[in-house]
């Protein structure tokens, strides 16, 4: 039995799906933002259904987000569970606080070359800075890698590594149930955004990984499962992941068009892009739209419709 916990964050999302999986060992799958708040409804939704933190035995981590990570430590400290997580991700797992700070010199970088003003990428980063306590180091006791098996009792999960959300994104398969363990790389209400992060193990110098482009190679995989149902990190239980992904994919494709009618206009960067799009909130959200936004540049550009044009550090994208 895999029971869904709600934990309450102080993000835009809402809540996190924590998920208790009754088998042995007892597991929990990720474990909310790193606050008070978070900590007691989770105890509170243990507590109803018989358990606490400390009868905890494994604690599965799908990807490097605070929503899903600042609980992490507290909890295995508490009770003594395993923590497992992908092998490639457990380096930044552990050296949190230093890998955010690269992530956000990686994303200011990303930035700065894609046309955001000095002032609106300041401002992100101390937004950045104030959240950070949300999330924390955990040490991960067992890695696993892509394709693994992680055993229980009752069941046994594949491991899978579908980045695109999130460079680290871990699903977890059990093949016999049908079911799928999604963490955030599909999620019902809204379309994951595929982040331009720094890739794990890069530098702020890192060329930037195409996330969009990365993030429908994993999607594919996943259409291409046969599951009963998909359990994601937020929002409700997915019963038609096929008919979600086609959605998905249409979604993406109807942006990528109306860039390029944009672009055709006239060269634009990435940041006047957004902008073109969605007005203010390219400004609010500057990050999220410019993710956005070069993810169905970086679809236009392999297809050889659209190029980068580089003028004093400051890229611009034209029709070829
Ligand atoms: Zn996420």
């Amino acid at each position: 039995m895999i029971h869904c916990l709600p934990v309450p964050t102080p993000f835009a999302v809402g809540r996190v799906n924590v998920y208790l999986v009754e088998d042995d060992p007892l597991t929990l799958v990720d474990a909310g933002p790193n606050s008070g708040t978070s900590l007691t409804s989770l105890e509170r939704s243990l507590a109803e259904l018989g358990r606490k933190v400390e009868d905890l035995e494994r604690i599965v981590v799908t990807h490097q987000h605070m929503d899903h990570i600042g609980l992490v430590q507290i909890l295995a400290d508490r009770a003594g569970a395993e923590v497992v997580a992908l092998e490639a991700f457990a380096p930044w797992l552990a050296g949190y606080s230093e890998a955010m700070e690269a992530d956000d010199a990686f994303a200011s970088a990303v930035m700065a070359r894609n046309g955001i003003p000095a002032d609106v990428r300041m401002a992100l980063r101390s937004v950045s800075v104030a959240y950070r306590a949300l999330g924390g180091a955990a040490t991960v006791t067992r890695t696993v890698r892509d394709g693994d098996t992680l055993g229980f009792a009752d069941r046994s999960w594949t491991v899978h590594h579908r980045p695109g959300h999130s460079p680290s994104d871990t699903v977890f398969h059990d093949a016999q149930r049908g079911e799928l363990i999604a963490g955030d790389h599909l999620i019902k209400q809204i379309s994951s955004n595929p982040l331009v992060s720094r890739p794990l193990g890069g530098t702020e110098s890192s060329a930037r990984p195409q996330a969009l482009v990365i993030y429908l190679e994993s999607l594919a995989k996943t259409q291409a499962m046969e599951l009963e149902r998909v359990l994601p990190g937020h929002g409700q239980e997915i019963h038609d992941h096929r008919d979600l992904i086609d959605e998905r994919l249409r979604l993406h494709d109807r942006r990528a068009r109306k860039l390029l009618g944009l672009i055709a206009e006239q060269p634009r960067t990435a940041y006047q892009l957004a902008q073109a799009m969605w007005g203010n909130v390219a400004v609010t959200q500057a990050y999220l739209t410019l993710s956005e936004v070069l993810g169905h540049v970086d679809l236009l550009r392999n297809d050889g419709r659209v190029v980068e044009v580089e003028d004093d550090g400051v890229v611009r994208f034209a029709v070829s």
